[in-house]
């Protein structure tokens, strides 16, 4: 079977054409997807060199040079290095080597199939010639027969008639001469016909099978070279070949290094070793008894009957704080035999199914059984503790016996009380004198004593606030000898915290809202934005991540973003130490005691954040009408209460995640900091509570979009550039403050008085030079967005700059939607293939050219904003 013997045919013939047609096409469409292959290559070299470029802002080699993880990151950072280096390699070999060849064979495959088409033709017109020539003689052969049966019959008859002379040797002279030409073309034919036979003989058994097979040979070769060219494509876009398996075995290898149970012990610790802490010593302070003259001890309880009943109340309160430590105890520990078991169960688990998920769950279960741990080792210590106290305080009473306690010796008679100036302002608004300058006036009057600090107690805050000196120091005496255990409200602890004076909040309010420090549901990222500096704190809500319960965060900054989760379980707030009937006390406290919110944050409050002026409260925004529908959620015409202001306010529906609410509110964000004619005007968020809400300038002609296919037919040509003005001049302004818009298109545009567009729903918005998408592009308006941020995600302003085009394109059209008639689909393609679409009927040709260089496909070189607006009020003026 060949060629040479099976495709002699016409049939064969045309099919040798299609075929050699339709492997240069082939071999053509290949040579497109090589380019694209390589240019992609390249493309994900480059970004992967962000990867590096990444990677090599920190420099953690100094700490971490004892670490195995380190080395396994570092090791990845080196080898996807070298990745991206051969990657590079393999694209230019891509694009020269393979590119060269394939193109070589292309053009050989095209002087191949015209060399056949040539030389077969030729075959075919000699065979041709051979038949035709047969075909020559045999009807040369049949005209002379023709001639002869009627030279003969005219001699017969001359003959018959019986004439002769002239006539009759003329007849047969012709008569001979014609039977001699039939010889002789008798022979022509015969020979004719031979000669054909022998030639068909040659060509059909040899010439025609010769040259089709060596048309077969040279198919064969060429299809040899173009395997190479696959084979070379497979090569070098091997992203598994043996150098990118050894690139990962490396990586493989530094991970399978790391070692949890090596990497502190004795990595770090061999590196950061330091003496153990030394105990400090709490001894009693001898000194405070030189001037002393009465029975106190050093470092000895004082029993007497003044002392004896606080005594008492002291040691219940140990007990029952005993119990509540030991009863937490039993329960953690239950719980920890619990977790064990867990912990087991998915470490098994782990070993058998090593997924992302098993591994997981089991770092969290780990996690809480060291939390666990922890926790009671702390509670260990706090129930020793407490054991120790309750027996120290019982031992001393034991030693009484039945007996009552000795009572408490006169101190008139030891001449220790001093007179004092100290003034209080008692809540019936009588001055009150006490007199308590040391803690010998302790033992003086014990009834004095208490009549003092009732008066403190019931003393009014304001009071307290403007006196605070005098308070203070009257606390301040009488805490030492003082085993009482009064309410702790929060003027009792700031009393005690002595810090009545430089009290930096007002007084707490009773609901948390009224508080200017409380940002609602403003999310973290927002909040951060307002804390600056050491102590700045403030109060928001957030939503439970795991129970989506709703829970109170105290943020704080304090050498960094801190944020507490304000607990309240048992309804009371609190952080680490005392609990609170309200959040406003709980930070009132907080802040005038000057401790730290938890003792490994050491974080201190200094400076409450209050609201700021965008910062609206719910309540004061009344929604009117539902005017479109959002996103995240409807927009409404409404009215800003305070100031009788008409507004449009966009809400987030308050089923969305924290995330998405998140999203929703970096619209208001980007707006907030813009001020221009051309762009929506913003007032506020409010985020007091749910539902959140950007509240913006009412613009009462409503969507852009909407408005040309209303009214845009009434529009002259003058009014319309106008309209493609004013959003270029919002678009200028964005273009200078580094904002992407990213979703620019009539929708999107308002329109208010006297026809003035500006530019509004900045939900895509972006302030960034280049702005990369990484999720998918479900959401992206394909008919609006330049081919390069639809190909490669990259957006810039110059995208923008074609959006506006499609935007210019919209309004001449009166809100027609781009490319009429095509898919999304359709038109992405078209436009790549240089498609672009043609001016809407009455658009002055100036303006249709500005549309095309908005929509050139390479970005630079379309025109910025900047110039369009110029360009715009050029043309305005003449229209
Ligand atoms: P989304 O981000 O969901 O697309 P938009 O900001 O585009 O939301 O608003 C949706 C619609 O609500 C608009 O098309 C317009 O009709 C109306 N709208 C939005 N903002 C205003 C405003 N400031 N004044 C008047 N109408 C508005
Ligand atoms: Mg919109």
């Amino acid at each position: 079977m060949g060629f040479g013997s099976d495709l002699q045919g016409r049939v064969s013939h045309e099919g040798l054409l299609s075929l050699q047609d339709a492997e240069i096409r082939l071999l053509e469409n290949f040579r497109k997807c090589l380019i694209l292959r390589y240019e992609a290559d390249r493309q994900y070299a480059s970004s992967l060199n962000k990867f590096l470029q990444q990677a090599q802002k920190l420099d953690l080699r100094d700490v971490l040079d004892f670490s195995a993880y380190h080395d396994a990151v570092s090791t990845i950072v080196k080898e996807t290095e070298n990745m991206v280096l051969r990657l590079r390699l393999n694209a230019d070999a891509l694009s020269s080597r393979t590119l060269d060849t394939l193109n070589a064979v292309i053009s050989e495959k095209k002087a191949l199939r015209k060399q056949y088409l040539e030389e077969r033709n030729r075959l075919d017109s000699d065979f041709n010639k051979v038949q035709e020539n047969v075909q020559g003689n045999k009807s040369e052969y049949l005209r002379m027969a023709e001639k002869l049966k009627l030279e003969r019959a005219k001699y017969m008859d001359i003959q018959t008639k019986g004439k002769i002379g002239s006539k009759l040797e003329d007849a047969r002279a012709r008569y001979h001469k014609t039977t001699v030409k039939l010889h002789k073309l008798h022979n022509d034919y015969v020979i004719s016909l031979k000669d054909a036979t022998e030639f068909q003989t040659g060509y059909l058994g040899t010439t025609l099978p010769a040259f089709l097979d060596s048309h077969q040979a040279v198919q064969e070769t060429l299809l040899h070279q173009s395997k190479f060219v696959l084979e070379d494509f497979l090569e070098l876009t091997n992203l598994s070949s043996e150098e990118y398996q050894a690139m990962h075995r490396s990586m493989e290898d530094a991970v399978n290094k790391i070692e949890p149970t090596t990497e502190y012990t004795p990595g770090f610790i061999t590196k950061f070793k330091s003496e153990k802490l030394s105990k400090l010593m709490f001894d009693f302070d001898d000194k405070l008894l030189d001037d002393y003259k009465g029975v106190l001890k050093p470092s000895t309880l004082q029993i007497d009957d003044a002392t004896c009943e606080s005594l008492q109340h002291k040691k219940s309160e140990y007990g029952d704080q005993l119990a509540a430590s030991q009863s937490t105890m039993e329960q953690k520990t239950s719980m920890l035999q619990e977790l064990a078991v867990e912990v087991q169960q998915l470490d098994d688990k782990v070993v058998e199914d090593h997924t992302l998920d098993n591994i997981t769950k089991y770092v969290d279960k780990r996690k809480q059984q060291e939390i666990l741990k922890k926790e009671i080792a702390e509670e260990k210590v706090r129930v020793e503790r407490l054991t120790d106290l309750q027996s120290y305080i019982s031992r001393g009473l034991d030693e009484l016996g039945d007996n009552p306690p000795p009572v408490l010796a006169d101190l008139q008679e030891n001449g220790d009380l001093e007179t004092s100036s100290n003034t209080s302002t008692s809540s019936t608004g009588k001055k009150k004198k006490f007199s308590l300058p040391n803690i010998t006036g302790l033992r003086k009057n014990n009834q004095g004593l208490k009549s003092s600090r009732d008066d403190v107690d019931k003393s009014s805050r304001d009071d307290l606030l403007e006196t605070g000196h005098g308070v203070r120091e009257s606390y301040e005496h009488t805490e030492p000898g003082s085993f009482s255990n009064g309410p702790r409200t929060s003027m009792n602890v700031m009393r005690e915290a002595g810090l009545m004076q430089d009290v930096g909040i007002p007084q707490p309010k009773s609901r948390l809202e009224d508080e200017e420090w409380f940002h609602g549901v403003l999310p973290r990222e927002e909040v951060q934005r307002l804390l600056n500096n050491d102590g700045d704190y403030l109060v928001r809500e957030s939503k439970n991540k795991r129970t989506n319960e709703t829970q109170y965060v105290l943020s704080v900054y304090w050498s960094g973003y801190k944020h507490f989760i304000i607990q309240g379980d048992t309804g009371a707030w609190k952080f680490e130490g005392m609990s609170y009937p309200t959040i406003p006390e709980l930070i009132f406290q907080q802040h005038c005691s000057g401790d730290p919110v938890t003792t490994k944050s050491q974080a201190i409050l200094r400076t409450p954040i209050l609201r700021e002026e965008w910062e609206l409260m719910n309540d004061d925004i009344s929604l009117e009408m539902k005017i479109g529908n959002g996103n995240f959620g409807e927009v409404y015409k409404g009215v800003y209460t305070p100031k009788n202001l008409v507004v449009a306010v966009k809400t987030c529906k308050d089923t969305l995640s924290e995330e998405q609410r998140k999203k929703f509110l970096q619209e208001g964000r980007i707006l907030k900091q813009y001020d221009h004619p051309n762009i929506v005007c913003f007032i506020g968020i409010a985020a007091q509570r749910q539902p959140v809400m950007i509240v913006m300038e009412f613009v009462a002609g409503g969507a852009l979009l909407g408005f040309l296919r209303k009214q845009g037919k009434s529009q002259n040509k003058a009014q319309l550039t106008k309209m493609c003005l004013d959003s270029a001049s919002g678009m200028a302004y964005l273009e200078a403050r580094g904002c992407i818009h990213r979703d620019l298109a009539a929708r999107n545009c308002l329109v208010g008085d006297s026809n003035i567009v500006k530019i509004s729903d900045f939900g895509m918005s972006r302030e960034e030079e280049e702005y990369t998408v990484s999720e998918g592009m479900k959401q992206i308006p394909i008919k609006w967005t330049a081919p390069e941020a639809l190909n490669y995600g990259k957006y810039t302003t110059i995208c923008d700059v074609w959006s506006y085009g499609i935007l210019m394109w919209e309004i001449f059209s009166c809100g027609t939607t781009p490319y009429p008639g095509w898919t999304n689909g359709q038109s992405r393609e078209k436009i790549e293939d240089g498609y672009r679409m043609p001016a809407p009927v009455g658009t002055p040709s100036e303006v249709y050219s500005l549309m095309l260089r908005c929509w050139e496909y390479q970005p630079e070189r379309r025109p910025k904003f900047e110039e369009i607006c110029k360009e715009l009020k050029r043309i305005g003026k003449h229209i």
